[in-house]
């Protein structure tokens, strides 16, 4: 354990993208879009928030504007979106602005929405991303506390799996496998930390199969979703007219995915998560898993001299 607070110590000064110190948005700034399952339009603002207050989401359509906090243990739902909800009100969809969030280093921002399900923009987390670009970022005075992993932790079932390992960075390696010519066996790996989210995982969007689609229209889910938002994939390849971002388009979604998933931890991570077939149910079935396995984590403050916080320090939690 010395051994590995000392590689702590050492390495995240060299990174001079791993903020030490807690940060918002500057100012308010809004977007507005369709819901991709329920087709119904939607405003998303966010507003700067104070230390220590983290994400929260507030329903701003409802009486009293209740309001809930971007944890995993108020996931409800899980089945085609990562959905929060409390005492009888839901926000749907919250995965992709969470991930840029994540991505972009933003730990405090208060999110208010005017319907119950986030808008798609255009499948990707690029436009929330750009959003948050505009209203500029401002840094805090209070240090930011990581989840440091100390012990792997892993997860599987039915060919799913999900682990993490020490790291002095906060690191994906993501693995799909389709029986698709076009798809096949993608694995990609992200320095969540290295300034590359926005221009290499926020543009990568939401995938989905021709038939899978025509099937949940006629359902009446989807109802929001076209290929302005949806990658749609037939037998052999892409139906939208403007083909891939990137020729891993699909695994790099993955990826944004799954940082939106972690997000709800609710505190940034050191650590390499490698992930196989997994989606937002076994996500978070690993989110669970972590906490439950305290032993195997430790959350710590990091010294940054430049930035005047208090340096290393163990927080009990
Ligand atoms: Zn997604």
């Amino acid at each position: 354990m010395a051994v590995w607070h000392d590689r702590l110590s050492a390495v995240p000064y060299n990174n001079m993208n791993l903020h030490t110190n807690q940060r918002t948005v500057a100012r308010s700034v809004a977007c507005t879009g369709v819901g991709v399952h329920s087709g119904k339009t939607a405003t998303v603002t966010i507003k700067p928030a104070p230390v220590n207050h983290g994400i929260q989401f507030v329903r701003t359509d409802l009486m009293d504007s209740p309001g809930i906090a971007a944890r995993f243990n108020m996931v409800v739902d899980t089945s085609l979106a990562t959905v929060i909800g409390y005492n009888g009100f839901i926000i749907s969809t919250i995965e992709h602005l969470m991930a840029c969030f994540t991505g972009q280093g933003i730990d405090n921002a208060l999110v208010e929405l005017d319907n119950h399900e986030m808008p798609i923009m255009d499948g990707s987390g690029g436009p929330f991303a750009e959003t948050i670009r505009s209203a500029g970022v401002k840094e805090q005075s209070g240090a930011r506390c990581f989840f440091v992993v100390k012990e792997p932790i892993e997860i599987k079932s039915d060919g799913k799996f999900v682990g993490i390992y020490p790291d002095t960075t906060y690191k994906i390696t993501y693995t799909i496998d389709y029986d698709h010519p076009l798809i096949g066996r993608q694995t990609c790996t992200v320095d969540v930390n290295d300034g590359t989210f926005e221009t290499e995982i926020a543009r990568a969007r939401t995938f989905g199969f021709l038939e899978e689609y025509e099937l949940m229209k006629h359902y009446g889910l989807a109802q929001g979703g076209s290929l302005d938002n949806v990658l749609v994939i037939d037998e052999d390849d892409v139906v939208n007219p403007g083909g891939l971002r990137f020729p891993d388009e699909f695994v790099r979604h993955k990826i944004l995915d799954c940082i939106g998933d972690f997000s709800l931890l609710g505190m940034p991570i050191l650590g390499h998560v490698v992930a196989k077939k997994s989606g937002h149910a076994f996500n978070h079935e690993f989110l669970k898993t972590f906490f439950d396995k305290k032993e195997c984590w430790e959350t710590q403050t990091i010294h940054n001299p430049e930035s005047g916080n208090p340096g290393p320090k163990q927080l009990a939690i």
